[in-house]
């Protein structure tokens, strides 16, 4: 059965617990932050960044007011990047999860253009780069554990469980304190649906949401993937040779260091 995580926007205090506990399951880098010109730290998702809080400030019915939302991969239920990507990098899993394979990449980065909500990341500053984007932490998931996310959240901002459950319970908040939710739950249809789901006491588009229809986008991006074979053929064959040369390049430094070792 699909899995799923509900984040109530009602019930985060915009700690960062969630983010700092992501960074240190997953071992990424951390990122210099200074200086940015912004509140948020850091600005953008990022290869070494798969989730991170959206701090907004606007004026509801009560005055102006903090709204924190968690930014990571959705893990649609069709999920895009799976769809434009011609070398079946992406998968959806039967978790719920959209997992993706550095072997079998080439680095032709449709899945980023594809991705409605700009998730997934390049390493532009490694030598062999890949696409780095949140996991649903699969690695857990499949030992039966919740996301390390989800686990660190001190507030019950975010629930973890079968993703139909969560849409219920996701109801079940709207039905039972109207005054405190919009009657809205982001990710029940949005682009046929998503695994994280979200309630909030404003609208989505006010803190940034993309306003997406129930269409799946892959609708979108099948006829694009079919109509342009010819430029697919030469971007896949430009950077299997950029692959094949960085590769090779690896194994030369590696060979000389080991040489030098030896004097
Ligand atoms: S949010 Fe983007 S990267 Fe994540 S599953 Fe959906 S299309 Fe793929
Ligand atoms: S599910 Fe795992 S990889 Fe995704 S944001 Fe949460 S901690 Fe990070
Ligand atoms: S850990 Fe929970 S309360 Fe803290 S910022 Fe993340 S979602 Fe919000």
């Amino acid at each position: 059965m699909s899995k799923g995580v509900l984040f109530d926007a009602t019930k985060c205090i915009g700690c960062r617990a969630c983010q700092v506990a992501c960074k240190s399951w997953n071992e990424n880098r951390s990122e210099d932050t200074a200086n940015r010109g912004t509140a948020e730290n850091p600005p953008h998702l990022s290869a070494d960044t798969w989730t991170k809080m959206r701090f907004t400030e606007i004026e509801g019915k009560d005055g102006f007011q903090w709204v924190f939302t968690k930014l990571q991969c959705m893990h649609c239920e069709h999920p895009a990047c799976a769809t434009a990507c011609i070398v079946g990098a992406f998968e959806k899993t039967k978790e719920g999860a959209v997992v993706y394979d550095a072997k079998k990449c080439i680095g032709c980065r449709y899945c980023m253009v594809a991705c409605p909500f700009g998730v997934p990341a390049f390493e532009w500053d490694r030598p062999i780069p890949y696409i780095r984007k949140c996991t649903f932490c699969f690695d857990r998931l499949k030992g039966g554990m919740a996301p390390s996310c989800a686990t660190a959240c001190p507030s019950g901002a975010l629930s973890f469980g079968d993703r139909a459950e969560l849409l219920a319970e996701a109801k079940r908040r709207i039905e039972t304190a109207p005054a405190r939710y919009v009657p809205h739950v982001y990710g029940e249809k949005e682009a046929g649906g998503t695994c994280w789901l979200y309630i909030s006491s404003v609208p989505f588009e006010s803190v940034g949401f993309p306003k997406l229809g129930p269409e799946r986008m892959s609708v979108f991006s099948d006829p694009l993937m079919h109509a342009v074979p010819p430029v697919a053929v030469v971007v896949a064959g430009l950077m299997t040779g950029i692959y094949w040369f960085s590769k090779r390049r690896e194994k030369i430094a590696a060979h000389e260091d080991i040489s030098e070792e030896k004097e």
